[in-house]
């Protein structure tokens, strides 16, 4: 028996708008999965209903995006969006009007979804509605832009980076006339918010086939139009696949002269993605030098010891650190957390006879570092002794 699409509560919900009369679909990306045999991320379901509209049918909805004309209906506790036909205006966050006068119909609606893979929708009853030939380019797995490439680009032109995201997802090839267009408005990419280019490049990088996409994009010159944003995508090929999409901005990292710091402000990385990269540029700057030793292992968590690993391999040859080599490493440290040292600040003070102040942080350092590298036993009396011989030495 196959599986139905979508959940049992996104099926009542279409039924429901059906029922009352509007005619409502799945659609995009959830579609094109599956007739990829692909599980989708994301059920995206369509209709004729203006938001006013659904809100009626419906007992329990949330405003997430009426000015994309977007609804959450919460059915049996589930939130299933809702999102009126739409227009071309609406993708690049133009408001819409929300009357129920002005609703495009679902051929509009498809016509104006970017590529022809991604218009497809489907029934609740499993037809599939394809009027651009979507089937044929999933059999083919080609990414086609619906009608004139130029025009649909123009129109919004994150679609460029779209279609480079999916050449590197579904590891598709691009349609010659759709290529030509996309190297032709390449440069209108420079009025597209980055946050809009930052979700579809954590996806690019992610994908089943990023060197394909970063030959597409040195095709259509993205390297020389962008160079503080994408110069490094001629050579990132030598680092892919890569595990998560923060791999692929620290690849990023090894090959430009900018900082982790640039980096993280030119795509607006937030605070967590800001701070791996900046331990990538301090692990990779030790690896350079030489193999790390326990003191890294403590200090670094295994993902930013894998990717420096990775980097230091693809410039330097040898053999990288595979992430269970690092786990294990790290399992032989005489400490993995600095809460595990076998005494405190206070302890410091009762040995010294000395007033707490910015020396005790110092010293905990100290301690810790000569623990972790195996000069000390994790030991309470040791470390006393190791401290006592140490400050007086320094005096
Ligand atoms: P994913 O599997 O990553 O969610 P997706 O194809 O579903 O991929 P989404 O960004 O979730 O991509 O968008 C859902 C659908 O909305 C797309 O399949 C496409 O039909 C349409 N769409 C999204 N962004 C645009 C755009 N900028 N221009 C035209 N159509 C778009
Ligand atoms: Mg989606």
């Amino acid at each position: 028996m196959t599986i139905p699409f979508g959940s049992a509560a996104s099926r009542q919900v279409i039924r429901e708008l059906q029922q009352a009369g509007y005619e409502t679909v799945f659609v995009g990306g959830a579609v094109r999965d599956r007739m990829l045999g692909k599980k989708p991320t994301d059920i995206d379901i369509a209709t004729a209903a203006a938001p006013e509209q659904v809100k009626r049918v419906f007992k329990r909805t949330i405003d997430i995006g009426i000015e994309h004309g977007t609804v959450l209906v919460l059915m049996h506790g589930e939130p299933i969006e809702v999102t009126t036909f739409r227009t071309g205006t609406t993708y690049s966050g133009k408001r819409r009007p929300d009357e129920v006068n002005d609703v495009p119909s679902l051929h509009e609606d498809l016509q104006h979804r970017d590529f022809t893979i991604n218009a497809l929708a489907m029934t609740v009853d499993e037809e599939v509605i394809d009027l651009f030939d979507g089937l044929q380019d999933i059999e083919h797995q080609i990414i086609r832009s619906v009608g004139d490439p130029g025009e649909r680009f123009s129109e919004d032109p994150l679609r460029i980076f779209r279609a480079l995201r999916f050449s590197s997802v579904l590891n598709f090839t691009i349609e010659p006339a759709t290529l030509a267009a996309m190297k032709q408005l390449a440069p209108s990419l420079r009025v597209v918010a980055i946050e809009r280019i930052k979700t579809e490049l954590d996806k690019l990088f992610q994908g089943a086939n990023p060197c394909r996409a970063f030959h597409y994009s040195s095709e259509i010159k993205l390297p020389e139009l962008f160079p503080q944003l994408f110069s490094a995508f001629t050579e990132l090929d030598r680092y892919a696949p890569f595990i998560d999409a923060r791999h692929g901005y620290a690849a990023m990292l090894a090959e430009t002269s900018e900082t982790a710091t640039d980096l993280a402000k030119h795509f607006k990385l937030s605070n967590e993605e800001k701070r791996f990269l900046k331990q990538c540029e301090e692990a990779v700057a030790v690896r350079f030098t030489r193999p790390f030793e326990d003191w890294e292992y403590f200090i670094f968590s295994t993902d930013v010891l894998e990717v420096a690993e990775r980097i230091h391999f693809v410039n330097n040859q040898g053999t990288p650190m595979s992430s269970q080599q690092i786990e294990r490493k790290k399992r032989t440290l005489p400490l993995r957390h600095r809460k595990e040292l076998a005494f405190t600040g206070t302890d410091l003070l009762t040995w010294s006879g000395k007033q707490g102040g910015k020396w005790t942080s110092e010293w905990i350092g100290k301690i810790e570092y000569a623990v972790v590298q195996g000069r000390i036993k994790n030991d309470a009396q040791a470390i006393k002794e190791w401290f006592i011989h140490e400050i007086t030495r320094e005096k």
